[in-house]
């Protein structure tokens, strides 16, 4: 196999109670990525469309996890790389994580499969640093893996896939204003109060435990988020009004997926799915700052050859 087209689905971090260390696989938004042998030696990015992103393979996340990839590897050979942006950067639901885990699969398949996908993830992270200055694998994990997945710990690298139940969807609403990851950052305290803390670990306890028993009402008590959502949610025009209307509609949660500014709610059913983002849609119309939204199901497969 010399060349492939790759799809690299949109993640939603976090999920209000697991900060840092949940993560969702999205189905009907995502990048492609198309890969080729070479004769020239090393990572070349010859094609991007979509997104003013860095064609230096040094300075996109794509280059650099492609590259981690093959570091210990003495090839004779090269790969040439092409991206094709449907997840905008700054969005919110895994732009630099789809490009990182895309990279490292597609490098992957034309090396004839040397790596499981979960050993993957640690080559991802190496790109996503490029982005958020920090590797991490909250975006990367369920990009690569599909499902929702828990970071566990980093030393070693623990990722944990979890069963999710089938008539789970997610609505996210994309909001055309770009909130960097560093300001989101920003604006986040080192210290949380114990009690907060209290609140957050049961809170994340009874979402893996909802998934797992398939217990809807457990998955909705649990997704909230004490700790980051109350500093960040200034940074949303229309936040408040935005998941007040998910919640009355009959969403399971709903919060700030990544470092925003989209707005995600998880709903049991296509048909609540569908009247939560029009609700939505309805409560944002109203900042008159234009925005996407899209409704998906739980994708369980993430990053795949198309
Ligand atoms: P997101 O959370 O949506 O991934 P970030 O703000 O974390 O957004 O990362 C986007 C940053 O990474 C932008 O500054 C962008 O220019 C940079 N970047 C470099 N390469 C890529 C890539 N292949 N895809 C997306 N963003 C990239």
């Amino acid at each position: 196999m010399n060349e492939i087209k790759i799809f690299c689905p949109a993640t939603i971090a976090n999920l209000n109670c697991g900060f840092d260390v949940l993560g969702l696989c999205i189905d009907n938004i995502g990048d492609e990525m198309i890969f080729r042998k070479s004769p020239q030696k090393g990572i070349k990015i010859t094609k991007i469309t979509g997104a003013d992103i860095p064609y230096e393979t040094d300075k996109n996340v794509a280059g650099v996890a492609a590259l981690a990839i093959i570091e210990n590897l003495d090839l004779e050979y090269g790969f040439e790389i092409e991206i094709h942006k449907k997840i905008k950067a700054g969005s919110g639901i895994g732009s630099s994580a789809a490009s990182a885990a895309g990279a490292v699969y597609g490098i992957n398949e034309l090396l004839g499969k040397p790596y499981t996908k979960k050993e993957l993830v640690q080559f991802a992270m190496k790109g996503e640093a490029v982005a958020s200055g920090s590797e991490h694998a909250d975006n990367v994990a369920p990009c690569m893996l599909g499902g929702f997945t828990l970071v566990r710990g980093y030393n070693p690298l623990d990722i944990i896939q979890i069963e999710s139940p089938s008539e789970l969807y997610a609505v996210v609403l994309h909001p055309q204003i770009e909130i960097k990851t560093s300001d989101a950052r920003a604006v986040l305290k080192p210290m949380i109060p114990l009690q907060s803390a209290i609140t957050q670990w049961g809170n994340v306890g009874g979402l893996i435990a909802g998934l797992y028993t398939k217990d809807y009402e457990l998955i909705g008590r649990s997704l909230r988020d004490v700790i980051v959502e109350p500093l960040r949610k200034g940074l949303i025009p229309n936040f408040d009004n935005v998941k007040n209307a998910a919640l009355n509609t009959g969403a399971l949660g709903a919060g700030i997926s990544g470092a925003g500014p989209s707005i995600f709610a998880l709903c049991k059913g296509e048909t609540i799915a569908r009247n939560v983002a029009n609700a939505m849609q309805n409560a944002y119309l109203e900042t008159k700052i234009p925005f996407d939204i899209h409704i998906s199901k739980v994708n369980p497969q993430g990053v795949k050859t198309i």
